[in-house]
């Protein structure tokens, strides 16, 4: 394993952009349930049975017995090493974006500046009635479905499944998916659709392609150029460190990544 990290750090230092797709595994560490794989929700729920939009509309206080749950552990969530250590590769200039599938809003907390939220975020809720927006903080889940005071029953700014992706998240995600020539694609299945194109453009568009994940994905045998087998809160912070070491022998400036992509 060491020597795919020093792989992707000399990797992530000949890159002039870099860019991460992160899902559900990048939380684990901080307390969060993934969908799939050991202790995920999908052990517990079938997901598209309580957070498919028809679902939600048809009984919303069946689908939030699972967003009060999710919800209760985003908010009790903190960063956790490898959300550090991918705000560190930016404030080094080596990470232009994160595209993130995840709504627990964590990418933000550690100090990323660049996250594109593919599927909203569970902090913000909106009344599915007037439109009035809430912070997930503010609100006493005691009665399930939450109300507004028009009568509305309130939704978390997530996508659903059977939702379209927010049209602004789409459109930046390919942008950035076609201008890098590095993708970090940390915890993630990629099986949910249209996230999984992703990296599939990017490798298309010329971009090498390096997966963190304790599992092989379907990327791992097609797309990817190599998987680094382990969890992101591990790997992410020996890649910063590998960086930081090349930058004290050689004492070169990392590059700041500008400039139009090979797409
Ligand atoms: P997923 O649940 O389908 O898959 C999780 C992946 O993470 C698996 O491949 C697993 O092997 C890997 N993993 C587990 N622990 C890891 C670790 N410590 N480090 C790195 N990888 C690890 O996740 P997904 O592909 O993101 O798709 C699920 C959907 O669920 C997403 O759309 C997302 O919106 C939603 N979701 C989000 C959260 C969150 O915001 N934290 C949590 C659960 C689900």
């Amino acid at each position: 394993m060491q020597d795919l990290i020093k792989k992707a750090a000399e990797g992530i230092r000949a890159a002039r952009k870099v860019v991460a797709l992160t899902g559900a595994g990048m939380s684990v560490e901080s307390g969060i349930a993934p969908f799939r794989g050991v202790g995920g929700i999908w052990e517990k729920y079938n997901p598209e049975e309580y957070i498919h939009i028809d679902a939600f509309r048809s009984n919303p206080a069946k689908s939030w017995k699972l967003l009060k749950e999710m919800g209760e552990a985003i908010l009790r969530a903190r960063p956790n090493p490898g959300h550090l250590a991918l705000a560190e590769l930016e404030q080094m200039g080596h990470l232009s974006s994160i595209i993130t599938q995840n709504i627990d809003g964590l990418h933000q907390e550690a100090g990323n500046t660049d996250v594109i939220e593919f599927h909203g975020n569970a902090r913000r809720l909106v009344c599915t009635k007037c439109g009035r927006q809430f912070r997930a903080e503010d609100l006493r889940l005691e009665t399930l479905p939450p109300g507004c005071q028009c009568g509305g029953i309130l939704k978390p700014e997530v996508v659903f499944f059977g939702e379209l992706i927010p049209p602004g998240a789409l459109q930046r995600a390919q942008q950035e998916a076609q201008s890098c020539d590095l993708m970090l694609v940390v915890g993630t299945s990629v099986v949910v659709y249209p996230a999984a194109d992703i990296p599939k453009t990017a490798k298309w568009c010329g971009a090498e392609v390096v997966e963190i994940n304790p599992q092989p994905t379907p990327l791992s045998f097609s797309v990817s150029d190599y998987i680094i087998k382990g969890a992101a809160g591990k790997v992410l912070p020996q890649i910063v460190a590998e960086l930081k070491s090349d930058l004290e022998n050689s004492q070169q400036i990392p590059k700041q990544s500008t400039g139009p992509g090979p797409c």
